[in-house]
């Protein structure tokens, strides 16, 4: 258990939440602030911080659960999409210190916006940059 984890705490039932689905090591809630009707949160029951701490067992059960979750979702609000979400780190929007992954079907005219910034690179710049990653697996 995190040490002041909201999330272990509502695994633990210390916080009320809609939980609508768990198994041996999975568990998934709606976000007590939607950003659609719908956007649930699915966690690991063990408390990792990030997708990188997470052992691949359990990270295979989660991305499971993420993918039955969103189905149901899907035909629960007959929504016609869905985006998965994952913050890992302060600099990249990660307010709960628990990993998650954010399930949030799509409507049409939603007004969500998740667009990227398109930058220009050089082909070197990315073949160097891609040399480094490789070097790194
Ligand atoms: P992050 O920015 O860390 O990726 O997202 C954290 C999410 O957790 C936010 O969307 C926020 O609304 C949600 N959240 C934070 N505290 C609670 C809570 O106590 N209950 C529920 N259900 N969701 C929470
Ligand atoms: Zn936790």
């Amino acid at each position: 258990m995190g040490e002041n984890c909201i999330f272990c705490k509502i695994i633990s039932n210390e916080i009320p939440s809609k939980k609508f689905f768990e198994d041996e090591t999975t568990f998934a809630f709606l976000d007590i602030n939607p950003a659609s009707n719908g956007h649930a949160l699915v966690i690991p029951k063990k408390h990792y911080e990030t997708l990188a701490d997470v052992p691949e067992e359990e990270l295979k059960q989660l991305i499971v659960s993420v993918k039955k979750v969103a189905q149901a979702i899907l035909k629960a609000t007959k929504a016609s999409g869905f985006n998965v979400l994952q913050n890992n780190g302060k600099v990249a929007g990660q307010l709960v210190n628990h990993v998650h992954f954010h399930v949030i079907p799509r409507f049409e005219n939603d007004s969500i916006n998740f667009s990227l910034m398109a930058n220009q690179e050089e082909a070197n710049e990315l073949e160097k940059t891609a040399e480094l990653i490789k070097k790194e697996l």
